[in-house]
């Protein structure tokens, strides 16, 4: 472990919250392993340094103004941020590099960031590349591409159900959504590819048992190591990374309700559900067309609803799928969450909206069948038969707590990481 200790490595995140819950997490495996750590960041959604007071924060100006910033075409944003942090980002990276004090050795990389090759290229520095989805959603992303030329995509509504044979299960209902400029997202996606295809090695928020097959062919298809270590969040705080501020009445509120009964809703779009059944929602801002609709709501309507259900704008969500009285996680099925509940053993309804949560969907429903998927809205039918999945997901918090003990697969495949890191270094 001493060996380690003056190795400096660099993590750079995408900024928005669900790449950069992963990488604080990966920071934070990786420093217990005995590393030290320097985050570099955009000026757009910067992390909180004082939950981590142990890691150097460099920030990287990326010269977006306000109205430039919004997520509502993911795809511009990700160029823009391409184009403008490229050159920042290089001229830190050779800084950091060429330190004296503590240099950085190694860069962890963001698959999405294309500039991170040729800056590390050019600053002589080891680069490997964290991808934050699964490995399933990862390959079908990666051959989008080939997926349009084969006429599977744009998603045709008298093919929503044809079999993609590629990857079974999945239908062509289930290929990515990503709506924005073609040519940009092939772009990105082209990075990516490449991008992985030439650095040093991937590192994955998986393990596996979870997607064994996946990984398998992945391996096959990229020549390089591939190291599925999670999952991560199981290591660190929950709150480590939280753009938003947490609510944290609603665990108190949850210690009021029976066990098991409580839905957990997280995905930020309007939806109903039985009345009588108790819910703990979460409403973020800007999730909904009215933007202050929890502001306009009525104390008293809100007092009157305490008694069977909650609504926040954002909750400690680890905390909340460990509590007793949450029996289901009603969700969007973003690879975080759908991690963070199969190692909480927590039953999924799933709801997916875009990117890779469709693909994400299909295989909580149809492979690991620790929940459902909803097509027309919450049946009864369907309650039923996510009941009646309890015991595998239950076998599925075991997987992912056991994979990461002593022998586990995540456990080696972190060693080999860490001494990946090192002998890539000599
Ligand atoms: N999250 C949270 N509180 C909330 C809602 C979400 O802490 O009220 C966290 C959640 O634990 C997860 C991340 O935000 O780590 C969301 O990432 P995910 O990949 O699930 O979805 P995305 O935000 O990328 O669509």
């Amino acid at each position: 472990m001493n060996q380690r200790n003056n190795r400096r490595l660099a993590l750079f995140p995408v900024p928005f919250q669900g790449y950069i819950n992963p990488k604080l997490h990966l920071a934070q495996i990786l420093h217990d392993q005995g590393f030290s750590i320097t985050i570099l960041h955009t000026d757009l959604n910067s992390p909180d340094p004082s939950s981590h007071p142990h890691f150097t924060f460099r920030s990287i100006s990326d010269g977006l103004r306000q109205s430039e910033a919004s997520t509502s075409d993911g795809v511009r944003l990700m160029t823009l941020l391409n184009a403008r942090c490229a050159a920042p980002f290089e001229e830190r990276l050779r800084e950091e590099v060429s330190s004296l004090d503590a240099p950085v050795t190694c860069l962890i990389a963001d698959a999405l960031f294309g500039f991170n090759r040729d800056a590390a290229e050019r600053a002589g520095v080891r680069r490997m590349v964290l991808r934050t989805t699964g490995a399933t959603s990862f390959r079908v992303l990666a051959g989008f591409r080939s997926l349009r030329g084969r006429g599977y995509l744009p998603i045709e509504e008298s093919r929503l159900e044809d079999p993609v044979p590629e990857f079974p299960p999945i239908r062509v209902k289930d290929l990515p959504r990503i709506t924005g400029e073609p040519e940009l997202l092939d772009q990105i996606l082209n990075d990516m590819i490449e991008g992985i295809k030439d650095s040093s090695g991937v590192i994955l928020n998986t393990f596996e048992d979870l997607e064994q097959p996946a990984l398998s062919l992945l391996r096959q298809e990229y020549p390089i190591a591939v190291f599925p270590i999670g999952p991560f969040h199981k290591c660190g705080p929950s709150s480590s990374g939280s753009l938003l501020a947490e609510d944290r009445s609603c665990i108190s509120w949850l210690d009021k309700q029976a066990p098991n009964l409580v839905v957990y809703v997280s995905f930020g779009s309007i939806a109903s559900v039985n009345d009588q059944q108790p819910f703990l929602w979460v409403i973020r801002p800007g999730s909904v067309s009215s933007s202050e609709l929890l502001e306009n709501l009525p104390s008293c309507f809100l007092e009157a609803l305490e008694e069977r259900g909650k609504i926040v704008k954002w909750a400690p969500q680890h905390e909340v799928l460990a509590h007793r009285a949450v029996g289901a996680f009603w969700t969007h099925n973003g690879w975080n969450s759908t991690l963070e509940s199969i190692s909480k053993g927590v039953l999924m309804i799933c709801m997916p909206c875009f990117s890779d949560q469709n693909v994400n969907a299909r295989f909580v429903s149809d492979v690991w069948r620790v929940g459902v998927h909803l097509n027309n809205g919450l049946e009864r039918r369907k309650i039923a038969e996510a009941i009646r999945r309890l015991l595998r997901a239950a076998r599925f918090k075991e997987k992912a707590n056991s994979c990461l003990m002593q022998g586990g697969s995540s456990f080696q495949s972190l060693d080999g990481l860490a001494n990946h890191i090192l002998s890539s270094e000599s």
